[in-house]
C-alpha cells in the first residue's frame, strides 16, 4: 500500500514554501496520479479567467474523504458528512471536496442529506453560473457544465438551473448575488433578479453571523455603492437590517475611498438611509449584522463625530477642536462627510492641519497629572476630573505652557 504524502513543512509558524496555487496543484496532482479525477474548482477558476488573483485554491475532486486521508498525511476533516477535506500542504492549507449532488434543503440553508456524484452533478449544484467552472489542473482546460464561461465574457450572472429554486435552497444566495454582480460588475440575469426579488424577504430566516460576513465582504471592496444599489432596490436592506425598505442617496457611500473600514462604510450608510427611516437605532444594526462591540462603537463613534462637525465645529473653542481632531474616528469622520459637504471637509483639514502644527500639535502631553495633583494634596473626587480636564483645555488653548503655570491655575480654580 502507499504511504500518505506527508506535508514536509507543516508547521504553521513557518511562511508557505509555495504559493496557494502551486500548493493546490501539488495536491490535486497526487490525487490524479492515485487514479481519481481532481480540479481546481469555483470561484479560483473564475477569478483567474477574469484576470484577478483568486484568494484562494478549492479542489473537486472523485475521490471519497477515505481516499484523500490514504493519500495525504495532514489532513483535516471539517464537513465529512459533506465530503469536505482540509489538506495541509507546504504551509497551505487546501480545501478539497468530493464531487456531491446536495438532497432536500429544508432549512433554507443546508442539503438534509448529500450524495457522492460526479463533476456535472457537483457543478449543478453550486450557485451561479460563473461559479460552476472546473479547470484541470495540470492541462490548465476548463471543464464547463454550465455555459459559466459564455456568462463570464458576457458579464452575466446567471442562477444554475431554476432560480427560484436555487434561491429557495440557501437564502443567503440573494447577498451572494450582490456581491457578485457588484465586484464583478455584472449585469443580472432576468430571471435571477426576478427570483432574488422574489426570495427577498426569506434572507429574515438566515443567521446573522452569515449576513454580517456578507455584509463584510461585499463592503471592503471598492465596488461598494453598486451593491448597497442593488440591496436596496432588491428590498434584501429591510430583512439584513430588520428595518424599513428604503432607497438612499448613496452620496456619503458613493464618496468613501477605496480602502475604509467596515464600521466607516455602515455609519455612511446609515446616513444616507436616515432621512427615510430614521427610527434605527445601532443596536439593532449591531444584532442584525452580527457587529462586534469594536465595530459597533466605532461606528457610533464616527456618527457622533459627524453630528458635532456638522452642528457645531464653527463655534467649537480651540481647545474642543483639538480634542476632537486627535479622536481615533476624526479621519473616518470626515470620509463620511465628504460625499456631501466635500468643500466643508476641505475647510476642516485646513483648520486641524493649522492645529497640528502649534507647539504641542493637537494632542501634547498633559503639563500636570493627576499624581502631580496628589502629590500637591488635591484630594481625588469629582472635582478632580472636572480640574485636570479645564487645566488641559488651558493648556491646548495655548493659555498654560509651563508646569508652573498649571500647577498655580489648578490652585486657583480648586479654591473657587
Ligand atoms: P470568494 O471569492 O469570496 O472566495 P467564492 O465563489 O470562491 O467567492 P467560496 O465561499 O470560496 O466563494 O466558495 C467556493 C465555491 O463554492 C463557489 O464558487 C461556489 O461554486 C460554491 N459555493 C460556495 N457557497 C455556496 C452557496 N452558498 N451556494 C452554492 N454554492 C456555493
Ligand atoms: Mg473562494
Amino acid at each position: 500500500m502507499n504511504k500518505p504524502e506527508s506535508d514536509s513543512q507543516e508547521s504553521s509558524s513557518r511562511l508557505p514554501a509555495c504559493s496557494a496555487r502551486e500548493a493546490a496543484v501539488a495536491v490535486a496532482r497526487l490525487i490524479i496520479e492515485r487514479g481519481f479525477i481532481a480540479y481546481l474548482a469555483g470561484g479560483c477558476v473564475r477569478d483567474e479567467i477574469l484576470g484577478l488573483s483568486p484568494t484562494d485554491f478549492d479542489i473537486a475532486t472523485s475521490a471519497p474523504p477515505d481516499e484523500i486521508i490514504k493519500i495525504f498525511r495532514g489532513v483535516r476533516g471539517v464537513g465529512e458528512a459533506f465530503g469536505v477535506m482540509l489538506v495541509h500542504w507546504k504551509g497551505r492549507i487546501i480545501e478539497v471536496a468530493t464531487f456531491r449532488s446536495d438532497g432536500e434543503y429544508h432549512d433554507g440553508r443546508r442539503p438534509s442529506d448529500v450524495r457522492f456524484a460526479n463533476a456535472n452533478e457537483d457543478a449543478q449544484r453550486r450557485d451561479f453560473t460563473i461559479n460552476g467552472l472546473f479547470r484541470h489542473p495540470l492541462t490548465g482546460e476548463v471543464v464547463d457544465f454550465v455555459d459559466g464561461q459564455k456568462d463570464l465574457s458576457n458579464r452575466i450572472l446567471r442562477a444554475i438551473g431554476d432560480p427560484s429554486a436555487r434561491l429557495r435552497e440557501d437564502r443567503l444566495r440573494t447577498l451572494r448575488a450582490v456581491r457578485f454582480a457588484a465586484r464583478f460588475e455584472m449585469t443580472v440575469d432576468s430571471a435571477t433578479e426576478q427570483a432574488i426579488c422574489d426570495a427577498a424577504r426569506d434572507l429574515c430566516g438566515v443567521s446573522r453571523e452569515r449576513i454580517g460576513g456578507e455584509f463584510r465582504r461585499m463592503f471592503s471592496h471598492p465596488t461598494r455603492l453598486r451593491a448597497v444599489q442593488l440591496i436596496e432596490q432588491w428590498g434584501l436592506d429591510a430583512p439584513a437590517l430588520n428595518e424599513s425598505n428604503s432607497i438612499g442617496s448613496c452620496a456619503r457611500i458613493a464618496g468613501l475611498p477605496r480602502e475604509v473600514s467596515f464600521a466607516t462604510v455602515l455609519a455612511a450608510w446609515r446616513l444616507d438611509r436616515a432621512t427615510r427611516s430614521p427610527d434605527h437605532t445601532s443596536q439593532v444594526w449591531r444584532e442584525s449584522l452580527n457587529l462586534s462591540g469594536i465595530e459597533s462603537k466605532e461606528m457610533m463613534e464616527i456618527l457622533e463625530i459627524v453630528s458635532t462637525l456638522g452642528s457645531q465645529w464653527d463655534n467649537l473653542p480651540k481647545s474642543a477642536r483639538k480634542r476632537l481632531a486627535s479622536r481615533s474616528a476624526f479621519s473616518s469622520a470626515l470620509k463620511v462627510l465628504f460625499g456631501v459637504a466635500p468643500d466643508r471637509v476641505r475647510g476642516i483639514q485646513k483648520t486641524v492641519e493649522h492645529l497640528a502644527n502649534e507647539s504641542g500639535g493637537l494632542a501634547p502631553q498633559p503639563l500636570v497629572s493627576g499624581s502631580d495633583l496628589i502629590a500637591l494634596g488635591f484630594e481625588p473626587g469629582p472635582r478632580f476630573k472636572v480640574l485636570l480636564d479645564r487645566t488641559y483645555d488651558c493648556q491646548l488653548e495655548g493659555e498654560i505652557t509651563s508646569k508652573e503655570q498649571a500647577i498655580a491655575f489648578a490652585h486657583q480654580e480648586w479654591k473657587r
